[in-house]
């Protein structure tokens, strides 16, 4: 499931000449174990997204999962030059990579 979005959210980086070899992304369809708006997160490299959350709040899930995978490679929110680094949902409503 997915597999164009995770494609399309590794080559954004790749092309950029990072090495996004080895990560794990797991979209899931529903969250609602978290009491915050959590989309999405990253841990060493493990990324999941959540499906619903991306739908509910207008975002296109290959950006949510660039966005997370720019945390794996040491992005922060609002470092320079990555659109998709932005920190809220209302910023990264409606991008696309
Ligand atoms: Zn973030």
């Amino acid at each position: 499931m997915y597999k164009e979005e995770k494609k399309k959210a590794l080559a954004y980086w790749s092309v950029r000449g990072f090495d996004v070899s080895g990560l794990h992304i797991n979209v899931k369809e529903k969250s609602n174990q978290w009491s915050v708006p959590v989309i999405g997160y990253q841990k060493g490299r493990i990324i999941v997204v959540y499906a619903d959350k991306a739908k509910e709040y207008n975002l296109d899930l290959s950006v949510v999962i660039a966005h997370e995978i720019g945390h794996y490679l040491g992005f922060r929110h609002y470092d320079r030059g990555h659109e998709i680094m932005k920190g809220t949902a209302k910023e990264l409503g409606g991008k696309k990579l």
